[in-house]
């Protein structure tokens, strides 16, 4: 076994700038003056594009798990969706979510919701996860896609 367990985690503050930024930035969305239906629609399109198509049948369904197959062109479409979603590139997020899976609601699972609903869910990506240094291990199978190594960059 080659992940690195570590009981000393790093707060990872990148990260928590971003997700604190993004979020003082979405409140001032909520101000009467900048509030629009309109606004919540294409709100709403987005999510669906990067979270459902991007996130869930894109960067999980069919990148991670191979659930199904599609030609080269829409998997690109569906990751690049993904990418949009603002959690990093596929090659990342297949990497943890496959070392999930192997260590489901074990120590090696990097969101063990052993830990609690806010680990598992959100608190998780505020640390620096030893995990990510076997992410190379857990996408032989896409890391050398020029396509997603584009979409980790962006
Ligand atoms: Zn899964």
């Amino acid at each position: 076994m080659t992940i690195a367990t570590s009981t000393k985690s790093q707060l990872n503050w990148l990260h928590i700038t971003f997700f604190a930024g993004l979020h003082i930035g979405i409140l001032f969305a909520l101000f009467p003056s900048n509030f629009s239906w309109k606004a919540i629609g294409v709100f709403l399109f987005l999510y669906w594009v990067t979270g459902g198509l991007g996130i869930t049948l894109g960067f999980h369904r069919l990148i991670t798990h191979r659930s199904f197959q599609t030609p080269k062109w829409l998997e690109y479409f569906l990751a690049f969706c993904g990418t949009l979603s603002c959690q990093g590139g596929p090659i990342d997020w297949v990497g943890m979510h496959r070392i999930h899976h192997l260590h489901s609601d074990q120590e090696l699972d990097p969101h063990d919701s052993n830990k609690g609903f806010w680990w598992s869910h959100m608190a998780w990506m505020f640390y620096h996860s030893p995990a990510f240094a076997d992410v190379p291990r857990f996408t032989k199978d896409i890391g050398d896609d020029p396509f997603y190594q584009f979409c980790k960059r962006i």
